[in-house]
């Protein structure tokens, strides 16, 4: 795909942005393409992970928010490992992830990363730690797929890999107000599991997708 690159978006607030927030300098990527060849998930990105730092020194930020490379990203570190330069792909990966969740420009395909990460989180912060059959319940609820590896839970419940009942951890309200300090640090108002307007509309093309597959 080609894209029009204009004196506007070279001269954008994008990267500029970017290495004040999380502190990493895209401007040093000389494009050796090391972060790319080490990575086990480019196989599956629309843009390969030196791509989307080009992508940010040229200040294409809508196209590096939508894309389905930020959500894929497995945060495995290998291409911060390789870089010459030193930069933290990973953690701008990540910095990449939270901006695109703040603007609500998250890929329909990718919603449900989005919503497990955050369902997980706050079960941990309901219970201090997991709650298998609540994460499950509440993903499958809400991601449209109700009896996803159902087949399964038989066979789990019997090797007891999970309960029917959360055990909450003892130092509960530590874990507790480790959330609540890094929510003020994040400046987060209301932390919501996932737009409503994408939830609804991934459920819609769930459905739809069903549809198809009964004609
Ligand atoms: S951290 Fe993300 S981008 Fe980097 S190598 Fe791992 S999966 Fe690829
Ligand atoms: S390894 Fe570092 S310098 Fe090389 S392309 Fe990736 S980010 Fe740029």
């Amino acid at each position: 795909m080609k894209w029009f690159i204009s004196h506007d978006t070279l001269r954008s607030l994008f990267q500029e942005t970017l290495e004040k927030d999380c502190g990493e300098k895209v401007s040093h990527c000389y494009q050796c393409g090391k972060c790319s060849a080490g990575c086990p998930i480019s196989f599956q990105m629309d843009y390969l992970p030196n791509q989307i730092m080009r992508m940010v020194q040229l200040g294409m930020e809508d196209q590096v928010l939508s894309s389905r490379t930020i959500w894929l990203c497995a945060s495995c570190l290998t291409c911060t490992v390789r870089c010459p330069r030193e930069i933290d792909i990973a953690e701008i990966m990540d910095y990449l992830r939270r901006r695109a969740y703040k603007k609500q420009v998250i890929p329909l395909e990718e919603t449900e990363i989005p919503l497990f990460n955050k369902i997980f989180l706050r079960n941990i912060e309901l219970f201090g730690r997991l709650y298998e059959m609540g994460l499950i319940g509440m993903f499958n609820l809400l991601s449209g797929e109700f009896f996803k590896d159902f087949s399964c839970a038989p066979k789990m419940f019997l090797k007891r890999k999970i309960g029917i009942f959360p055990h909450r951890a003892k130092n509960i309200r530590e874990i507790r107000d480790i959330f609540k300090r890094s929510g003020k640090l994040a400046h987060s108002k209301k932390d919501r599991l996932l737009h409503p307007k994408l939830l609804f509309l991934n459920l819609f093309r769930k459905f739809i997708g069903k549809i198809e597959k009964l004609k």
